[in-house]
């Protein structure tokens, strides 16, 4: 396993649209593996390959320390409810903002043995699913934030 770069706001990468993955090859399943060390060793919930400057539709997750989500092709079929939280971003360092997201969220997506399985979350699990389906296609969440959070407004975990 190798720990990648994470690309930063500002670079065009993250503004681009992923294409889909269509076959799960040995190049895939490292990069799965590459994306969850990279996630943790940044202390992130979730991370989407244009982050570490792959163009492809993948996405991980874990939320709950030892429960991780990889989906890839990953499309939202059904949301409901309505949360409103701050939310931040590995590749947008040091900032938050207030985000208005579904409550539960239900996403379907390719395992990395190539089955197709769907994911309920609900609160953080299903603000990560929109945040990081929409990084495959270009939109960060700065785009949606209802505004964004001074310094005394964040508080130090
Ligand atoms: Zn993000």
């Amino acid at each position: 396993m190798a720990k990648l770069k994470i690309v930063k706001i500002g670079d065009e990468t993250l503004r681009k649209v992923c294409r889909p993955v269509d076959k799960i090859t040995p190049r895939i399943t490292t990069l799965l593996d590459d994306m969850v060390e990279t996630m943790r060793a940044a202390n992130g919930v979730g991370l989407a390959a244009p982050q570490v400057g792959v163009l492809r539709r993948i996405v991980v997750i874990e939320v709950e320390p030892g429960e991780v989500y990889e989906l890839i092709n990953p499309k939202i079929i059904a949301f409901s409810g309505e949360q409103e939280d701050a939310e931040g971003c590995l590749s947008v360092p040091g900032k938050w903002g207030l985000v208005k997201r579904p409550m539960h969220v239900t996403v379907r997506a390719m395992n990395r043995e190539g089955e197709t399985v769907d994911y309920t979350g609900s609160e953080l699990l299903a603000r990560c699913f929109c945040h990081e389906l929409d990084h495959l296609d270009g939109k960060l969440y700065i785009d949606k934030a209802e505004r964004m959070l001074s310094e005394d407004e964040i508080e130090v975990e």
